[in-house]
């Protein structure tokens, strides 16, 4: 098998794109989809401040990589979720990866630990607030990734989401009919309200075997374990029939994805969009002064129930 571009041996085969790529051209083709998501979402531009969400997995931290070395000024924040026998690991890969290739690019990595600031680690505090853990995770990554932004005044957040991961997310909200969260399904997001990062996938547009890939062929040092909490996930299920397909049909999960995004671009498709009414409702929190839809956010909620939980 001979690359497709250059003729030389091949390491890779992508049925989706009828092609196969030696090394070189195929980190040209990774750059290639990443440059096209960033232009076509109109995702942000040379001058932006990105703050990139790592969790010491593949995806993370090759848009890290990429980003870095497509001359984008990157810096990253990482969440330390206090989880036996998995948060540790992932922490040193992060740390590992920050203080070698983001350092030569003089990036810079912020930490947020989840044990000292919340006063608990994530499953704990979820027990206190009888809440499940990812829920619980999703509330205080989403709270703590949005003041990382405003503290540091970064323009765009960033997250490691890939093609199998939004075909996955779609395949649920249409099985659900959920279409409060095919709104919010853009791989680009406006800031929900002024000063505000808004928040963009540039891997969309390309899959998980992809970016294991690149991660092995660049010798990007990951954790290979999902979060255990992940375990018996309904995503997961739904990337394994979406694989399934692809195997039988290359392009499916491409085809399904992008096509939702072309529909969605179409203006009368959306007159009105969430992320739209979202901001006409929002507010400061009478807590912290993030901006919630409610009198008090989340996170504050949260944050007081697990306090009296303790207490
Ligand atoms: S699987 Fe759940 S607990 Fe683990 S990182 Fe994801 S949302 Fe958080
Ligand atoms: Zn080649
Ligand atoms: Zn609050």
């Amino acid at each position: 098998m001979n690359c497709t571009k250059c003729k030389i041996k091949a390491v890779i085969k992508l049925p989706r794109h009828n092609a196969a790529f030696c090394k070189d051209c195929f980190n040209g083709f990774v750059h290639d989809q990443v440059a096209k998501a960033i232009k076509s979402q109109k995702m942000f531009s040379k001058d932006n401040r990105i703050l990139v969400a790592v969790s010491g997995g593949k995806d993370s931290l090759a848009l890290w990589d990429i980003l870095l070395k497509m001359g984008y000024k990157a810096d990253a924040l990482y969440v330390n979720l206090g989880i036996g026998g998995y948060s540790k690991p992932s922490h040193i890969k992060v740390v590992r990866f920050a203080e070698t290739v983001a350092a030569a690019h003089g990036a810079t990595l912020h930490v947020h630990t989840v044990e000292l600031d919340e006063g608990a680690g994530i499953r704990e505090l979820a027990m206190l607030v009888h809440r499940p853990t990812c829920s619980t995770c999703g509330t205080i990554k989403r709270y703590q990734f949005n003041r990382a932004a405003i503290e540091h005044k970064y323009d765009v957040m960033a997250t490691g989401h890939n093609l199998d991961d939004e075909a996955a997310r779609l395949l649920g909200n249409v099985l659900r009919w959920q279409e409060e969260y095919l709104d919010k399904q853009a791989p680009s997001l406006p800031a929900s309200v002024e000063g505000f990062a808004k928040k963009v996938k540039p891997l969309y547009r390309l899959t998980e075997r992809e970016l294991a890939a690149y991660a092995v062929l660049n010798r990007i040092d990951y954790i290979v374990e999902e979060c255990p909490m992940a375990k018996g996930a309904r995503t997961l299920l739904y990337k394994e029939v979406l694989n399934r397909l692809e195997t039988e049909s290359p392009g499916t999960k491409q085809a399904f994805y992008w096509g939702f995004l072309d529909k969605q671009s179409k203006p009368e498709a959306s007159p009105t969009t969430m992320a739209e009414k979202d901001q006409a409702a929002l507010h400061p929190c009478s807590a912290c002064g993030q901006p919630t839809t409610v009198e008090i956010c989340s996170y504050c909620k949260l944050m007081a129930r697990a306090g009296s939980a303790k207490s």
